[in-house]
């Protein structure tokens, strides 16, 4: 530990690392190991989320620790570091990019601590699920404007928008303990959303959102993926623009911040495996807004996966 973690510590001041926390390389001894994912090979439009991580580091300094509403201090509950960015060692080759990705959260899984990683693009989420489901398939919170169970895109099957027909296919995720809330926007072509609903996932477009509301969007979340082991995935376009316009693919009508609190604050006590927040993009940002939102919302991840290392322990 270092002064830099101390609650007292001057916010402004020191390395940025994630939430603050000691810079840790070796996830060997850590409960929670946080992890940057800087790449964006795989949009298929607007790039930037490889800045990402480097922004959510510095936006999320200004987070703190005691949690408003529960009074547990995650980094009290588990030892938590900032694990630093996935090397790569050949970034312009997909498979070379998502084999380096596996590889990187392998190794934290292997160390027993639970992977939250800061995307990147959401291309990173399927690679990841290829280590933390690696054993068996695992469950999944997908929160998203988009479905991203896309196919091919002009030659490529491993872009943003297609981690979890991916992950479906390798047999690292389960489509029914899978659930994807917050979709919206029109499409030129519907396969993606088909290709959810035929391989049994639970879609709950913006506009169900909206006629359910927050507490019942979080009771059907909690019935579609029941006891066993879960990952959970927030695309930072489940915001609405307004609270989050530094994102590659934005769609109006999205969830607030509150909202978007409010329901992750709802997933508490479910078996998290992992997790990960992806999609920031600095350069189409403005003061700091989608970084600040997406820093705030990894603390609030942060706080599930420190209750489920409180539970086991
Ligand atoms: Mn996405
Ligand atoms: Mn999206």
């Amino acid at each position: 530990m270092t002064d830099q973690d101390a609650p007292a510590a001057l916010r402004f001041s020191g390395i940025a690392t994630f939430m603050m926390r000691p810079f840790e390389p070796d996830p060997n001894g850590l409960d929670i190991a946080i992890a940057g994912v800087p790449y964006d090979g795989g949009v298929t439009n607007r790039p930037g989320a490889r800045h990402g991580p480097r922004e959510i580091r510095n936006a999320s300094s200004m987070t703190r620790s005691i949690h408003p509403l529960t009074g547990l201090d995650p980094y009290a509950l588990a030892r938590v570091g900032d694990v630093g960015d996935v090397p790569f060692s050949a970034i312009h080759d997909i498979d070379a990019a998502n084999d380096d990705i596996t590889a990187f959260f392998h190794r934290i899984v292997s160390a027993g601590a639970i992977p939250l990683a800061a995307g990147g693009d959401h291309s990173v989420s399927f690679p990841i699920l290829r280590a933390v489901g690696a054993n068996r398939p695992v469950g999944l919170i997908h929160i998203d404007a988009h479905t991203d169970t896309w196919d091919a895109f002009h030659g490529s099957k491993f872009h943003h928008g297609a981690p979890f027909r991916r992950a479906v296919e390798a047999g690292v995720i389960d489509p029914k303990r899978t659930v994807q809330i917050g979709i919206r926007g029109a499409q030129n072509f519907t396969d993606g959303w088909d290709y959810s609903h035929e391989s049994g996932m639970r879609v709950l477009f913006m506009h169900e959102v909206e006629e359910i509301g927050i507490d019942a969007t979080i009771a059907e979340a909690r019935r579609v993926v029941g006891e066993g082991p879960v990952y959970l995935s927030f695309d930072i376009d489940a915001l609405d623009p307004v609270h989050a316009p530094g994102t590659g693919t934005p769609e109006i009508g999205g969830l607030t911040t509150r909202e978007a609190q409010r329901l992750v604050r709802g997933l508490q006590g479910l078996d998290f495996v992992g997790a990960d927040l992806v999609e920031v993009s600095p350069p189409f940002d403005h003061a700091q807004i989608t970084a600040l939102a997406g820093a705030t919302l990894m603390y609030e991840i942060l706080c599930l996966l420190a209750g489920r290392v409180a539970a086991r322990k």
